[in-house]
């Protein structure tokens, strides 16, 4: 729901959205599901408002603390992956680390109803839980922690995306991800090249299989709460 609070820059916004999605289908992106999520929700909420006209270029934006929210075309990238357009696969129950300030968790939410966000600064998680409340996405539940432990009193995930760079893989987040459950993230370290990387679980819960694909830049996946 558009309230007077989200008024502000009007059907600019409405218009460089759509922009946005043009850009996202000349880059590749192919799922209509996507395309639609990132279509509704109103990107520009979640900048700060000096940079609220920037919102809908393909960037990453500083969100304070040292952190950035996603360009939107590695948000698009990373839960098209997670759907897998050819098997007509849904998110399902869904856990996102790294929430900074919902954005990405909004996109989720209009996929699934199960969205799981866990964000290991409280100021940020804070602003996300507001976020997500002024657009009615009051489904989507919130946790103060260190994701690197994912989440498990809400596990098995069969989706499950990380929003900071971790420089291998959590065994952890593997464990909790539901038979043919998959785990997206960017993995790699912070001076280094990081890996938008697919882990799979197979459908008899046993191995997974890994998949590499885009180079990406993060901030990287951390230790404990602040
Ligand atoms: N999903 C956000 C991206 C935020 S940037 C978006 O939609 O734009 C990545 C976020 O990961 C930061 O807010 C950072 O604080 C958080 N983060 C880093 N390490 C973490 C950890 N171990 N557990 C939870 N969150 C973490």
């Amino acid at each position: 729901m558009i309230t007077s609070a989200h008024r502000g820059i009007g059907m600019t916004s409405l218009r460089t959205r759509e922009r946005m999605i043009e850009r996202l289908r000349e880059q590749g992106i192919r799922d209509e599901r996507v395309l639609a999520a990132m279509g509704a929700v109103p990107r520009h909420i979640f900048v700060e408002e000096a940079l609220a006209s920037r919102a809908y270029e393909d960037t990453a934006l500083p969100l304070g603390f040292q952190q950035t929210i996603s360009q939107p075309y590695v948000v698009a990238r990373m839960i098209e992956l997670l759907l897998d357009q050819p098997s007509g696969r849904s998110l399902g129950k869904t856990l996102e680390i790294g929430a900074g300030c919902g954005y990405q968790a909004a996109v989720l939410a209009m996929l699934t109803r199960e969205v799981y966000a866990v964000e290991r600064i409280e100021p940020l998680l804070a602003r996300a839980r507001k976020n997500l409340s002024s657009l009615r996405l009051n489904y989507v539940r919130f946790k103060h922690a260190d994701g690197n432990w994912g989440l498990a009193e809400a596990a098995p995930f069969d989706s499950i995306i990380v929003a900071a760079a971790p420089a291998r893989v959590p065994q952890t987040l593997l464990e909790q991800l539901a038979p043919s459950g998959r785990l997206v993230l960017p993995l790699g370290n912070s001076d280094g090249a990081q890996i938008i990387t697919l882990f799979e679980r197979r459908a008899d819960g046993g191995g997974f299989s890994e998949t590499r694909f885009d180079a990406v830049r993060f901030v990287p996946l951390l230790a404990g709460v602040e």
